[in-house]
C-alpha cells in the first residue's frame, strides 16, 4: 500500500506517520527527516538545502526528486509506503507516477492555520531520530530527552519552526502544496479529514477514523 500523507506543516503529519507506519508495517519516507539527516552530516545536498529550509521554501523539486527515487524502490519499501511530506509540489506528485509509483490514497489533514501557528510554537523534535513533540499534548516522558527505545538525542526547537519561517512555509504551503490535493482528488485518492480543536478531533481520532476507512476499502 502506497500512502501520502498531506497538510500543512505542524498539521499533525509527523505524529500521524508515527502510528500509521507501526499499524500497518509500511516503510516512513519523510523527505524532511531525510534532508534534515543530508545537514546533519554537512553533505553539499544539506547545505544547500538549509538555505531554502531556513528561508521557509521548498528545496528545488530535482535535488528531492532524486533523493526519493533513491529509495522508494528499495527492498525496504516492498511492503508498502507511507510518504510524509512528499509529494510538495504537483511536478513531484508526476514524478512519483513516472517512478511507477502507484499512490492508493491520500489523507489530508485539514488544520486551519491560526491553530497551525499556535501549534507550531509549542512543536519540538529529536534531533538525532526527529521523532515529533509537542511541550501540550505530547511532551517527553524525560524533559529534554527523546523517549523512543535506543534513541538518546536531545529535544529541540527546529529553527523552521521559528514564528517567521512559520509564516512563510505555510504561504508556500497554500501556493504549491494545496493544489496537491486537488490533484489526488481528481483521481478519487483523498481522505480528506478536519482536525484541530475547532473540528474537535486530534491526530490520534484521524488516524482511527483513517484506518477504519482504509480497512473498509480493502
Ligand atoms: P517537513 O519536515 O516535511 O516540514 O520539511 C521541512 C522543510 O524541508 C520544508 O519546509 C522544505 O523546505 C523542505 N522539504 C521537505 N520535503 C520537501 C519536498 N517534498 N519538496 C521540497 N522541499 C521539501
Amino acid at each position: 500500500m502506497i500512502i501520502v500523507m498531506l497538510g500543512a506543516p505542524g498539521s499533525g503529519k509527523g505524529t500521524a506517520s508515527e502510528r500509521l507506519k507501526k499499524d500497518l508495517n509500511l516503510m516512513h519516507i519523510s523527505t524532511g527527516n531525510m534532508l534534515r539527516e543530508q545537514i546533519k552530516m554537512g553533505t553539499e545536498l544539506g547545505m544547500k538545502a538549509k538555505e531554502y529550509m531556513d528561508a521557509g521554501e521548498l528545496v528545488p523539486d530535482e535535488v528531492i526528486i532524486n533523493m526519493v527515487k533513491a529509495v522508494i524502490n528499495s527492498k525496504e519499501a516492498a511492503n508498502g509506503v507511507l510518504l510524509d511530506g512528499f509529494p510538495r509540489t504537483v511536478p513531484q506528485a508526476e514524478a512519483l507516477k513516472e517512478f511507477g509509483v502507484n499512490v492508493d490514497i491520500a489523507l489530508n489533514i485539514d488544520v486551519p492555520n491560526e491553530e497551525i501557528v499556535e501549534r507550531m510554537g509549542k512543536r519540538r523534535c529529536c534531533d538525532k531520530c526527529g521523532a515529533t513533540y509537542s511541550l501540550d499534548f505530547k511532551p517527553p516522558k524525560e524533559e529534554g530527552k527523546c523517549d523512543t527505545v535506543g534513541c538518546s538525542g536531545n529535544i529541540i526547537q527546529r529553527d523552521d519552526d521559528k514564528p517567521e519561517t512559520v509564516r512563510a512555509r505555510l504561504e508556500v504551503y497554500e501556493k504549491q502544496t494545496k493544489p496537491i490535493a486537488e490533484f489526488y482528488k481528481a483521481q478519487d485518492k483523498l481522505y480528506n479529514a478536519k482536525a484541530g480543536d475547532k473540528a474537535g478531533k486530534n491526530t490520534y481520532q484521524v488516524v482511527d477514523e483513517f484506518e477504519e476507512f482504509i480497512s473498509k476499502k480493502s
